[in-house]
């Protein structure tokens, strides 16, 4: 019972890997989709079954972890198998309240060295941390990799275009290779089922579980054919937030380990807006625009300069006198005033994401000199944004909601 094993391991068109798995038990309830694929930009054809089952494994293991259910499989690559009992170790530090379990059962491991090429690559979504990453490590890095199925849906066409476009003119404009990948690794998994079952809380599966490793495996391939030595995936968080859960964390991704591909997350001691100045002053000294992606509402792959993520980044980059239309928002919401008014009248804020911006506001100006359309944010500081009646609005109906139906 609760057993997952695998049926078969192909290779399609040379550049798709496709894993046919079965399971039994609890198992049923937190998969969907008993057939997993990742495709890759580049041929793949001589990587082995100990190094293809890799981006599975990442997406399965925290779930075998948590629910004390067993994977069987023939062969994994010695290095990641070694490995694991660190990656689980940081997993139990971060959520301390549950009981993990290692029940992976491998027949045989397989060593799978080479002599590294040197080669850095790193996860580039084109959003604030990936560019920090990208820019400041910009001498020793030569590949960018973009997943979709990530961020943009496997159905969002357009939207993927428009990431495709951005992430080939980055590649072209700074003369590195690009990696591509595209997975059902999210889709795989049921994830309803998944962060419905999550005893504390957090956000999503995807967010306390699976986004770090589940990522990060996925290059295990490519790192084989490559010879990559060291693979780098930008930190969304800084060091100082305290009781902190998330899947991408120094202790877990650090930890995950292919062949003689290290991993390191990136940017953990660097808050957004200290990024965000590295990113404005890398713009003026080399006088190049800077397609940022932050949007987390728009479908499309552009931004809306509207939602909140969107209007918390053009402010920042304003409080570093970036020019807003250099940087990837460029259209009539852009600007000082109507970000203001999006922020005063419509959206909410965390205050972990816009105390750093008030405070910036404060070094920045004086009371006499701080912009008009701010004056009120200046005073009031982050509980000021969420005292609009929308807001209010929204939030006492979700309260409402939960209380009566008892399902949010
Ligand atoms: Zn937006």
């Amino acid at each position: 019972m609760n057993d997952l094993w695998i049926k078969k391991i192909s290779i399609k068109d040379n550049k798709r890997i496709e894993i046919e798995f079965d399971m039994s038990g609890k198992w049923k309830r937190y998969v969907y989709n008993k057939k997993f694929f990742c495709e890759y930009n580049i041929e793949i054809n001589s990587v082995p079954d100990s190094l293809m089952i890799i981006p599975l494994l990442g997406n399965l293991l925290p779930i075998a972890w948590l629910y004390n259910l067993n994977i069987c499989i023939d062969v994994l690559d010695k290095s990641f198998y070694e490995y694991l009992p660190k990656v689980l170790q940081g997993y139990e530090n971060m959520y301390p309240n549950y009981q993990f379990h290692n029940n992976l059962k491998v027949k045989c491991l397989e060593d799978n060295d080479y002599i590294n090429n040197k080669i850095e690559a790193c996860f580039f979504s084109g959003g604030v941390d990936a560019y920090y990453t990208f820019l400041r490590h910009r001498n020793s890095i030569s590949a960018i990799t973009t997943v979709w199925g990530s961020d943009v849906k496997l159905e969002d066409y357009i939207g993927w275009e428009n990431v495709y476009k951005a992430v080939s003119r980055t590649s072209e404009m700074y003369g590195v290779k690009k990696y591509i990948i595209k997975s059902n690794f999210r889709e795989v998994l049921n994830t309803d089922n998944l962060s419905y079952d999550l005893k504390h809380d957090g956000w999503s599966w995807w967010h306390e579980f699976q986004h770090g490793m589940g990522l990060i495996t996925l290059m295990a391939p490519v790192a084989y054919i490559e010879k990559i030595s060291c693979l780098y995936i930008a930190s969304s968080y800084t060091s100082d937030i305290k009781n902190l859960t998330c899947a991408s964390d120094p202790s877990i991704d650090n930890y995950v380990r292919f062949n003689n591909c290290k991993v390191i997350h990136d940017g953990f001691e660097s808050n957004r807006q200290q990024k965000i100045k590295y990113i404005v002053d890398y713009s003026k000294k080399y006088n190049k625009s800077i397609d940022l992606r932050v949007c987390w509402i728009s479908q499309g792959g552009k931004n809306c300069c509207v939602c909140e993520k969107c209007c918390r980044t053009m402010t920042a980059l304003l409080l570093e006198n970036g020019e807003l239309e250099r940087f990837g928002f460029n259209n009539k919401y852009a600007n000082s005033k109507k970000i203001a008014k999006n922020m005063k009248y419509k959206n909410s804020a965390l205050p972990r994401d816009w105390n750093i911006l008030h405070e910036r506001l404060h070094e920045k100006y004086t009371k006499k000199t701080v912009p008009k359309e701010w004056r009120w944010f200046y005073k009031g500081g982050t509980s000021s944004i969420n005292n609009n009646f929308i807001y209010r609005v929204k939030r006492k109906t979700w309260h409402f909601l939960k209380k009566v139906i008892g399902c949010l």
